[in-house]
């Protein structure tokens, strides 16, 4: 399938005399339609909330889109926590699903009213010292081994850090009970970026399987199951999408053959996305400013891994396209390459594309979660604006640029910097 950006030249071009290169575009009619689709498919479950995960995305204004079409906030940190409030997401609509966590999270989380996810069964004695338990409450659960789809291993939950065993998942229940805890949930994250319409379904009846048990082994009401994130998109054009609606399908499906007969049809269905629900709706658009004829031909952009890490910490794959040359031939080898000091400060590797100048624009697809996100300032390269492309067409700048006063805020320059 061929990806399209969804600007043209000439909206880039107008929209650069106001907010200069490199800068993060959201697409906020698309961003709806999606948070909209995401309902549709699993409208068939009552209690059914999309609690978007704020670590793929973490802007208020984005935020705020995703609140309007009903989504809550999904955190695991302090400043996640302080975001979501500001947009006016508290109580049941955070889903605090942290790690390893610091014990002023955990009481600002029970402060807000959020719904507190506990990793470890240790953090329910670490948490008694913070905060009273609540009426609801809920564990990450971790079923080692690999996880398996059709004997195709997608990821190893044994190697990840996260969650409890079943046994201690049993244990946590009692121990949560005793403490006066009456509403339960089960959470698990065990594959990521899955582009298979079938990783839901198949997590979705583990976790039913486990809660039909666990209700059974401790008599507690267990009020959600959350599947978490991990739905994937096609970062590559030869990918198939996942298809929402069968997705959605396939969790019913399983929800019907194992709870409903266990008298649990009344069970809410959560889910934690966040790539999902932004990263085809985002992308970064940098500029060439550079051209270099060595051993290999580079480009050189005004955006570098500060702005987008996922190709230079996972090799990752992101599409380019250079506006104004969509259906140019892809007759150029190049490696798209970024400023930073380190030589896998590159958004592309011997990639095929149209014969680019200096000074056209590229827009690197997929960069609405985990983008700007995961900016850095490595080098003292600050980080980029981020801009919605609203419904009328208009734009709006949602976070201004870095300015080098940022870089040096947490500084004490007194008499450094005053000339
Ligand atoms: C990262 C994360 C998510 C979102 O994952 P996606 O792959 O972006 O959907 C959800 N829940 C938790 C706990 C996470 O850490």
């Amino acid at each position: 399938m061929q990806k399209k950006p969804f600007v043209t030249l000439s909206q880039v071009e107008e929209m650069t005399k106001t907010y200069p290169t490199p800068f993060h575009l959201y697409d906020e009619k698309a961003i709806r339609e999606n948070a909209r689709k995401v309902k549709a498919a699993f409208a068939w479950n009552k209690g059914f909330k999309e609690y978007f995960a704020v670590k793929a995305t973490p802007n208020p204004r984005i935020l705020q889109i995703l609140k309007e079409e009903g989504f809550g906030a999904d955190c695991s940190s302090y400043t996640e926590l302080l975001m979501s409030d500001a947009v006016g997401l508290n109580g049941h609509n955070i889903m605090f699903s942290s790690n390893v966590t610091p014990a002023e999270d955990f009481e600002l989380a029970a402060k807000l009213g959020a719904i507190i996810n506990f990793d470890d069964i240790t953090h329910i004695d670490f948490y008694e010292k913070i905060a009273p338990f609540q009426e609801t409450m809920s564990c990450r659960f971790n079923p080692g081994g690999d996880f398996k789809i059709d004997n195709e291993i997608m990821d190893c939950p044994q190697e990840a850090k996260y969650g409890m065993t079943r046994p201690q998942l049993t244990e946590a229940f009692l121990k949560l009970k005793e403490k006066g805890v009456k509403h339960f949930g089960i959470h698990a994250f065990l594959a990521s970026n899955t582009v298979a319409n079938e990783y839901y379904p198949v997590l979705a009846r583990i976790l039913f399987e486990t809660a039909v048990e666990l209700q059974k082994e401790t008599g507690v009401h267990i009020a959600f199951v959350n599947l978490s994130g991990g739905v994937g998109i096609p970062y590559r054009p030869d990918q198939k999408p996942n298809d929402i609606m069968a997705i959605g399908e396939g969790v019913r499906k399983a929800y019907e053959e194992v709870l409903v007969p266990a008298g649990m049809g009344d069970v809410a269905i959560y889910t934690e996305l966040g790539r999902f629900i932004l990263a085809p709706y985002g992308c970064l658009i940098t500029k060439c400013v550079h051209q270099k004829h060595t051993h290999k031909e580079y480009i050189g952009c005004d955006a570098c891994a500060a702005n987008l890490m996922r190709p230079a910490m996972y090799g990752a794959y992101h599409h380019i396209t250079v506006l104004g040359k969509e259906d140019a031939p892809c007759d150029h080898k190049y490696d798209v390459t970024g400023g930073l000091c380190e030589n896998n400060d590159k958004f592309a590797i011997d990639r095929m594309l149209p014969e680019i100048n200096i000074g056209d624009y590229l827009v690197i697809h997929d960069t609405g979660a985990h983008g700007f996100a995961m900016g850095y300032n490595y080098n003292g390269k600050l980080r980029s604006a981020e801009v919605l492309l609203k419904e009328d067409g208009s734009t709006e700048l949602i976070r201004r640029a870095e300015r080098p006063e940022d870089y040096f805020a947490t500084l004490d320059v007194t008499g450094v910097f005053n000339k």
